[in-house]
C-alpha cells in the first residue's frame, strides 16, 4: 500500500506527501525561518498544517498554495481568512508576483517536482526576499554544490547566478508521517542583487548551460559546439578541453556574454 492515513488524511504519493510530524523539528525550521509579524509570507504545500499554524501564530496572516482538494477545505473550515489566504491549485502554475513584495516564500515542497519549482520560484527572484524549504538532502546538494564537485550541474549553475545559497541543517525520514525513503535538509536561497547577476541575455546563459551539462563525460568543445568555436574559447582564455562540471557560475556568463557581444557585432 502506498497510502498511508495521517489525521484521517490518506497521503497521496502523487502530491509528495510526508507530513512533519516532529514537534522538535517544526520549531527548529519555524525558528530557522524567524517569521516576523506583518511579513508578507507565503507557504507553498501547507498539507495538515504544520508549518501553518506556528507561522500564523509569528506572522498574523499568510497565504498559502496547496493542490489537494481534500486538504483545501481542512484550511478552510481550521482558519479564517483573516489569518490565511487560501490560493487552490498548482504551486508551478502559480504567480508569486501577484503577492506583491517583498515576499518570503517557505515551504515543505513535493519532492516529486522539486527542480521544476526551484525554476518556477526563480522567475520571481525581483519580489522576494528570501525563500526557506525542506527538499530531499541530494538536490539540496546539488543546489549548493561547488565547481568541480559531482553534484555541481545544471541546478547549480542556474540557481547560483541568482541566488545566495546555504544549507541549513538535515531532518531525517522518522520527522514525517509516511516517512520518506531519503533524507531531508533546510535550504535558504536569498535573491542577490540584480546589479551582480551579469548576464546580458539570460535565455541563452540557460542554454548553455543546459548544453554544456547535456553529457557530462564530454568536453565543452562538443558540448557547446554551437555556441562556441576554438577561436571564442581562446578570445576567453578558456581551455576547450574542459568538462562543463569546471566551469564557475562567472565563467559561463562570461561564455553567454562572449557570445551576446560577438553576435551583435560588438
Ligand atoms: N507542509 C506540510 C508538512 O510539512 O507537513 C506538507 C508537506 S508535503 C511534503 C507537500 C505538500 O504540497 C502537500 O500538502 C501537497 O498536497 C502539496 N502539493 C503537492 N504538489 C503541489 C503543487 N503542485 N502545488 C501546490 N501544492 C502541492
Amino acid at each position: 500500500m502506498d497510502d498511508h492515513s495521517t489525521q484521517g488524511h490518506r497521503a497521496r504519493k502523487r502530491f509528495g506527501q510526508n507530513f512533519l510530524s516532529d514537534p522538535n523539528i517544526i520549531r527548529k525550521i519555524v525558528d530557522a525561518i524567524r517569521p516576523q509579524p506583518g511579513e508578507k509570507l507565503v507557504e507553498i504545500g501547507p498539507g495538515l498544517g504544520a508549518m501553518t499554524e506556528p507561522l500564523i501564530e509569528r506572522v498574523g496572516h499568510l497565504h498559502v498554495v496547496e493542490i489537494d482538494r481534500d486538504l483545501i477545505a481542512r484550511l478552510h473550515e481550521r482558519y479564517t481568512p483573516a489569518q490565511v489566504t487560501v490560493h487552490e491549485g498548482d504551486a508551478l502554475k502559480f504567480d508569486f508576483g501577484s503577492l506583491g513584495a517583498p515576499l518570503r516564500i517557505v515551504g515543505n515542497l513535493p519532492y516529486n517536482i522539486s527542480t521544476p519549482i526551484l525554476f518556477h520560484l526563480a522567475e520571481f527572484a525581483s519580489a522576494v526576499k528570501d525563500m526557506t524549504f525542506m527538499l530531499q538532502k541530494e538536490v539540496v546538494m546539488r543546489m549548493v554544490a561547488e565547481p568541480g564537485s559531482e553534484e555541481y550541474g545544471r541546478l547549480s549553475v542556474m540557481l547560483q547566478y541568482r541566488f545566495r545559497m546555504g544549507r541549513l541543517f538535515d531532518v531525517p525520514p522518522g520527522a514525517f508521517r509516511p516517512a520518506p525513503k531519503v533524507m531531508s535538509s533546510i535550504v535558504r536561497m536569498a535573491p542577490l542583487p540584480v546589479e551582480q547577476l551579469g548576464a546580458r541575455d539570460e535565455a541563452l546563459l540557460g542554454r548553455i548551460v543546459t548544453a554544456a551539462f547535456g553529457q557530462r563525460r564530454k568536453t565543452l568543445k562538443n558540448t557547446l559546439r554551437d555556441f562556441m568555436t576554438d577561436a571564442d574559447f581562446a578570445a576567453l582564455g578558456l581551455d576547450p578541453g574542459l568538462r562543463g562540471e569546471r566551469l564557475s557560475v562567472a565563467q559561463f556568463v562570461a561564455i553567454a556574454n562572449h557570445c551576446t557581444a560577438r553576435d551583435a557585432g560588438g
